[in-house]
């Protein structure tokens, strides 16, 4: 079986939900476009904007962004918000709230021209299984491009109510009982994320394992769209969710869960969401695609200073946007978190979502080493065959295009020390001890007791 066909063998048996919940512009449903082509866009060609180098003019002024409203889509809305996508001469630049993944990668395969989107927010690894293939209507290869990280933290881990006063923590060690007993019991313990083989699964996995849970065989899991997970807490069909803020806050806010943990403390400052563009759109648009950098990279600036962060608040909240109280947004936008269960509340800047820099450099440079942990930890799972990581080169590098980020970073006049040099951040270390090399993955999978391969 080619690596194509085994990744959707396994996605397929997991992804019903997310597919059956999209909803796609235009009614394009089950009709996806023949000419990959044909979709190119055509929006007239841009005037330049007063402030734009005639040199630097894009050669269009629009492009459509998906976004799901989380936390990790804010700088794309800043850039539309606040105008940056305007002062780069991207005056047609417009977000797209979808509805859930599925529907985000059911727009992009559309494309613009065909009324879905040319990129947007993605979670990790998306845009490569996209590219490979592996989740896309008879398995087209779509390559896209990762042009930058938009976020790191902002995610965490709910747990429902019921399951008070047992002991569901960051470390699982002490329910590690109780969540077996539940599956003796004939009620196994039920978690939910957002999208399968991506990172709200992948921390949700790291979790249990890290407890001793085995995730395939000691507890149920299954995908939920993040605006679906309040009714689902409160109906019982889930007790433990892992998804971005504003979701598991409310889960607290709102009464009927508590947290065990943010991924902050899971692996601080880890990797979470990016800005990916199909290939085609950033290879037909090279001065575009460096205008749409450099207004979100001003946005991420301004998203993480904190005097902005009430402003923020605000933005996110909008009907378009949000459509939830500010007040949900205002706590997770401080680093400010009631976890509940009698659980210290958190309170530090630092363990919130960071948008530019964080205490290991830039947030917004795409890091080449974070792309191989992901595919590192879809071999762990059995997402991928182990014969990937032989190859996992290649799939980063067509995908990763860290060197559009450094030139946007340059044009900008970003401080060269806040330019990475490297493709690797280094070794990463997680809550549990563990540490992932980049330049040895096989040894972390070795590290690891709770695995598929
Ligand atoms: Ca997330």
């Amino acid at each position: 079986m080619s690596f194509s066909q085994y990744s959707r063998r396994k996605f397929l048996a997991t992804a019903g939900a997310s597919v059956a919940g999209s909803v796609l512009l235009k009614g394009c449903v089950g009709n996806p476009p023949s000419d990959t082509d044909s979709a190119a866009p055509t929006n007239n060609a841009a005037a330049p904007a007063v402030n734009v180098n005639p040199a630097d003019a894009p050669e269009v002024t629009s492009i459509q962004l998906g976004f799901i409203p989380i936390v990790e889509g804010a700088p794309l809305i800043v850039a539309q918000e606040k105008g940056f996508f305007a002062k780069y001469g991207m005056t047609g630049a417009t977000v797209a709230k979808q509805a859930n993944w599925g529907a985000a990668r059911d727009n992009v395969e559309i494309g613009s021209a065909g009324g879905g989107i040319d990129g947007g927010l993605w979670q990790m690894p998306m845009p490569h299984l996209i590219s490979e293939g592996l989740i896309t209507k008879g398995n087209r290869k779509l390559p896209m491009y990762v042009l930058a990280q938009l976020n790191t933290q902002g995610n965490g881990i709910a747990i429902a109510n019921k399951h008070t006063g047992k002991n569901i923590g960051l470390d699982l060690t002490n329910a590690r009982d109780y969540i077996l007993g539940l599956k003796s019991a004939g009620t196994p313990f039920k978690a939910a994320y957002t999208f399968p083989q991506a990172n709200q699964e992948f921390w949700i996995r790291y979790w249990f394992a890290a407890g001793g849970i085995n995730p395939d065989t000691d507890v149920q899991l299954l995908v939920v769209p993040a605006a679906q997970t309040v009714a689902n807490m409160q109906t019982g069909t889930m007790d433990a969710f892992s998804t971005g803020d504003p979701w598991p806050y409310r889960i607290v806010n709102d009464n009927i869960g508590f947290l065990a943990g943010l991924t902050a403390e899971m692996w601080q400052f880890h990797p979470e969401e990016y800005l990916a563009i199909r290939g085609d759109w950033v290879d037909q648009h090279p001065k575009a695609t460096q205008a749409v950098l450099k207004a979100v990279m001003e946005a991420q600036q301004w998203c993480d200073d904190p005097a902005n962060r009430a402003e923020l608040a605000t933005i996110l909240a909008g009907r378009e946007f949000f459509n939830l109280p500010k007040e949900v947004l205002e706590g997770p936008l401080k680093g400010v978190y009631k976890m509940g269960d009698g659980k210290p509340e958190v309170n530090n800047f630092q363990s919130g979502p960071l948008y530019w820099k964080d205490g290991r450099g830039s947030v917004s440079y795409p890091y080449k080493s974070h792309d191989l942990w992901f595919i590192t930890e879809s071999v762990r799972w059995g997402f991928m065959p182990e014969s990937t990581l032989d190859n996992a080169d290649r799939i980063i590098n067509a995908v990763n295009r860290e060197d559009l980020w450094k030139e946007a970073a340059q044009s900008l006049g970003v401080a060269a020390a806040d330019i990475p040099t490297s493709t690797s951040r280094g070794v990463e270390r997680f809550f549990d001890g563990k540490e992932f090399d980049p330049a040895n993955p096989k040894a972390y999978l070795e590290s690891l007791e709770i695995k598929r391969v």
